[in-house]
């Protein structure tokens, strides 16, 4: 798709895996190629409102430490890791070089953006435009940080 960038993709090297750490991958992504996911069985894959996804090249995609996969309907499977729960990605059965990877599952989410809305027939509108909404940091909730102190650790950044 032509953007201000001209058509040229913006490849880039990312890394990323489940919570507890037991699943890792690497890739090559454009950071541009990420979507939200409205319909129902992502909803149901993820707990979330949506699902937020970046496409790859199956072909670029590397599992150093492979996930385990749930075939969430006949033309679907999903990795995710069985000992922490963490919903990693989406593939078609067969028959797509790509597949989507989760934003959340990458070690620097930061520099993806949206570009479209899929599954939009799921779209649940109270949750869409979120921005005015008042904003606490964690690191501002004194129960959470003296819970995170009691238990000897950091919280995460
Ligand atoms: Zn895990
Ligand atoms: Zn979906």
């Amino acid at each position: 798709m032509l953007g201000s960038n001209l058509g040229i993709m913006t490849r880039i090297s990312k890394s990323g895996g489940c919570q507890c750490g037991r699943v890792r991958y690497t890739t090559s992504v454009d950071p541009d190629e990420a979507y939200l996911c409205h319909c129902r069985m992502c909803q149901r894959a993820t707990g979330g409102v949506a699902a937020v996804f970046v496409s790859v090249a199956q072909a670029d995609t590397q599992w150093v430490s492979g996930p385990d996969w749930y075939a969430s309907s006949p033309i679907a499977k999903r990795p995710f890791c069985s000992a922490c729960g963490t919903p990693l990605g989406f593939q078609f059965a067969e028959g797509s070089a790509n597949m989507d990877l989760t934003i959340g599952s990458f070690d620097d989410p930061s520099d993806f953006r949206p570009k479209h809305h899929f599954g939009a027939e799921g779209i649940h509108e109270a949750w869409l435009d979120t921005s005015a909404l008042p904003r606490i940091r964690s690191d501002e909730h004194t129960v959470l940080v003296q819970k995170w102190k009691d238990a000897g650790a950091q919280p995460p950044a």
